[in-house]
C-alpha cells in the first residue's frame, strides 16, 4: 500500500519500517508538526490588531527537543 506524503506529497510505501509514516522522512514529519505547533500558537488576542505578526521560523531542533520531550512523558506514564 502506498499513501502520499501530506507534506511533500511523495509516494511513501506504507510499512512497519518506515517509522516515519505517512510521512516520507523524518524532515516532513517535523515539518507538518511545525505548521500544528503554529496553528496552536495561532490565537487571536485582539490586542495589537495592526501590528504584522512575525512569522515564526520552523526550528527543527526546538521540534525535536518537544518530541523527546513528549515520548520522555509517554513512556513515563
Ligand atoms: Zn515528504
Amino acid at each position: 500500500m502506498n499513501v502520499n506524503c501530506p507534506t511533500c506529497k511523495k509516494t511513501v510505501e506504507w510499512v512497519s519500517d518506515n517509522q516515519f509514516r505517512p510521512f516520507c522522512s523524518k524532515r516532513c514529519q517535523l515539518i507538518d508538526l511545525g505548521q500544528w505547533a503554529n496553528e496552536e500558537n495561532a490565537i487571536p488576542s485582539g490586542a495589537n490588531k495592526d501590528a504584522e505578526a512575525p512569522v515564526p521560523e520552523i526550528d527543527i531542533e526546538d521540534i525535536e527537543a518537544m518530541i523527546a520531550k513528549q515520548e520522555k512523558d509517554f513512556f513515563n506514564n
